[in-house]
């Protein structure tokens, strides 16, 4: 059984892939052109199915059913202080053609507008999964606090700028080990383990 990543974005296809190393995991650029999913869902989990499904049908229209699955991860960022956005807006959080670094600008400077330099977050992932046999989504989290400070090289998006709980660093600042093992993304995926044992079953 393959697993064939939902997602243009390579920050994602190496952590899923580090976290999946006893998985066949392939990105979607190997069995296809890449192309964009608009991603119009209400929620993480909506959007998760979204992505999951249109990769899954591209699979049937390949004729690689019978050997892929298709599997999603949508994630974003929800700030206490900001009512909890970004939330499933965080990767256009400034605008259409939004980078992670305006992103965390924006972030920044929302923080500061509240006279404030930190506030309780958490990272939510939804991980969807489609394939012949159904589909199945489950979320993990990652709880902790963001700072208007951007501090370390590791990771990506708003990393440099989130502490998790029990820690006095930014994710940007501790070992990518540790964020594979509290990530929210990491959590989801072990949720999701389950389910892919069973499936590799029958493939
Ligand atoms: P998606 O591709 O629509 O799921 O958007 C995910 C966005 O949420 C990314 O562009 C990042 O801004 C943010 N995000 C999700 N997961 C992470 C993470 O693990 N670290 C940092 N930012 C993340």
């Amino acid at each position: 059984m393959k697993i064939v990543l939902a997602t243009n974005n390579m920050d994602k296809v190496r952590e899923i892939k580090a976290y999946y190393n006893q998985f066949d995991v392939i990105a979607l650029g190997q069995i296809c052109q890449p192309f964009e999913i608009e991603e119009n869902g209400n929620s993480f989990y909506e959007n998760a199915m979204i992505k999951a499904r249109t990769v899954y049908a591209k699979l049937v229209d390949l004729g690689l059913e019978n050997e892929c699955i298709a599997l999603s991860d949508d994630s974003g960022i929800s700030v206490e202080a900001l009512d909890f956005r970004p939330g499933i807006y965080s990767a256009r959080y400034s605008g259409e053609s939004a980078t992670d670094a305006s992103n965390r600008a924006k972030l920044i400077t929302e923080l500061n507008k509240l006279g404030l330099s930190q506030s309780n977050a958490f990272y939510t992932a939804c991980i969807g999964i489609c394939s012949k046999f159904g589909e199945y989504g489950v979320h993990g989290f990652m709880h902790g606090k963001v700072i208007d400070k951007e501090l370390g090289s590791s990771g990506f998006g708003y990393d440099f700028m989130f502490i998790p709980n029990g820690f006095d660093k930014t994710v940007g600042q501790l070992d990518e080990s540790i964020k594979l093992e509290i990530s929210h993304r990491s959590k989801g995926l072990r949720l999701a383990m389950p389910v892919l044992k069973v499936l590799s079953r029958y493939y």
